[in-house]
């Protein structure tokens, strides 16, 4: 039977936009993975008669309905006592629910107060879903052949919970999985990656293959249905070799969420030390390489050179070069780069020089010409790119401007 699901995000702050609803985003992509149709996102307010009135609306269309929200201790989360009325169920208490929490504030060490045992009240004969990460406890109750799931709003413990907890409660009502395999491609755009690959898309059903457009890259995303994740990840394994055999090295990774990831271990891997000289990604490359775990082995520093004083003194950028072209210039990021190489004492060093907007520069650049260059122990490229067009955002051009840099060196390294 193909269930419909519906998820009842509740919340005020999620409709006067303070909050986005990361929930849905999340819970969405897992139940689609675990082979569940979600077939409206719903948010409501923390009011309950226009709780009781979504309720009514979501038993009226969906089999499934998870809420987030409005499990905790205050008078304003109510979805519990909403929700259970709507399906008739009073409310009971739960003795090791209780313990729970108790044993959550002893280890927190914070001072329990009493409404937070409102928490140990759920829906009579529900399954309780535990919270380890937090003190409300969600559950799960089916009436009328409509399986209800409540988790908590917080993201870090919705998520969680809803893995640990919910995922075994749901996967009764489901036969098979949809897995994907996620190729993330950076150097081609969307529309490029589309024509190469058209008519393998249109050709192809299960899996399936489609491009999705990010932040200056694409992702490649090849989703098989099938009985496990063993099978699903046969099918997929011969596409995502005919994939890689038409894009090659535009191909920067599988299953990763950034180039940074794929770079701090490709550099590790190789033994190389990496140091930045960033003038308009003001400090983004390095940032983004210590956003990874494991990157003090690679990164030696960063210079964030922003003046030209900065540029000169501490990297030894010529003065008259910067006082007669300026500082957005192909020679400027050359020497940067050469620069903080010497400096920092790295095995490479990446430079960026550009203008991010939002007016061009005093030497008439335009937004988004960018200079990256990239010093090695064989030399030292420089990339000139142009980042800018249409309205282009200052965190845009600085982003993409990282992303060339990091490309660099990826690139450098797979060599
Ligand atoms: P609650 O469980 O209603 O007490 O939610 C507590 C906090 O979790 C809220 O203040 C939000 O910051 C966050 N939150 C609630 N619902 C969501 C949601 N659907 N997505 C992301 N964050 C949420
Ligand atoms: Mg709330």
């Amino acid at each position: 039977m193909e269930h419909q699901v519906e998820l009842l995000a509740v919340g005020t702050e999620l409709l006067l936009g303070n909050t986005l609803n990361t929930d849905a985003r999340d819970l969405s992509r897992l139940l689609s993975g675990m082979g569940l149709n979600v077939y409206h996102h719903t948010v409501v307010g923390d009011n309950p008669g226009r709780l009781a009135q979504a309720v009514e609306i979501a038993r009226s269309r969906a089999d499934v309905i998870i809420t987030t929200g409005g499990l905790g201790p205050t008078c304003d989360d109510l979805t519990k006592k909403v929700v259970a009325q709507a399906f008739g169920l009073p409310l009971e208490y739960h003795p090791e629910c209780e313990e729970s929490i108790r044993a959550y504030f002893a280890k927190s060490g914070r001072e329990m107060t009493e409404n937070n045992l409102q928490q140990a009240y759920l829906p009579q004969g529900c399954t309780v879903l535990e919270n380890h990460w937090g003190t409300a406890p969600g559950c799960a109750f089916c009436v009328d052949g409509v399986h209800v799931v409540m988790l908590p709003g917080p993201p870090r413990e919705c998520i969680p919970m809803f893995r640990e907890q919910a995922v075994p409660y749901l996967s009764q009502l489901t036969q098979g999985v949809i897995h994907s395999r996620t190729l993330r491609i950076f150097g081609l755009g969307e529309s490029g990656v589309e024509q190469l690959l058209r008519d393998k898309m249109n050709a192809l059903t299960n899996p399936t293959l489609a491009p999705y457009a990010k932040e200056g890259e694409v992702e490649l995303r090849i989703t098989a249905k099938a009985d496990t994740v063993e099978q699903a990840q046969a099918m997929i394994a011969p596409v995502e070799q005919e994939v890689r055999a038409m894009l090659g090295d535009q191909i920067y990774g599988a299953d990763v969420s950034s180039l940074e990831e794929v770079v701090v271990p490709l550099l590790a891997r190789k033994g190389l030390t990496l140091g930045t000289a960033e003038s308009c990604t003001g400090g983004l490359i390095a940032k983004r390489i210590t956003d990874v775990p494991g990157s003090s082995a690679v990164l030696r520093g960063g210079v964030v050179s922003y003046t030209n004083a900065v540029k000169s003194n501490v990297l030894g950028v010529s003065q008259e070069l910067l006082d007669s072209q300026g500082a957005v210039c192909g020679e400027v990021a050359r020497q940067m780069a050469l620069g903080a190489r010497e400096v920092l004492g790295c095995d490479l060093a990446v430079s960026t020089t550009g203008v991010a907007g939002p007016d061009s520069d005093d030497w008439g650049n335009p937004v988004g010409l960018v200079y990256v260059a990239l010093a090695t122990p064989q030399g030292c490229q420089v990339v000139e790119l142009h980042l800018g067009g249409a309205a282009q955002r200052r965190d845009r051009v600085r982003t993409l401007a990282a992303n060339h840099a990091l490309d660099l060196v990826r690139r450098y390294c797979e060599k």
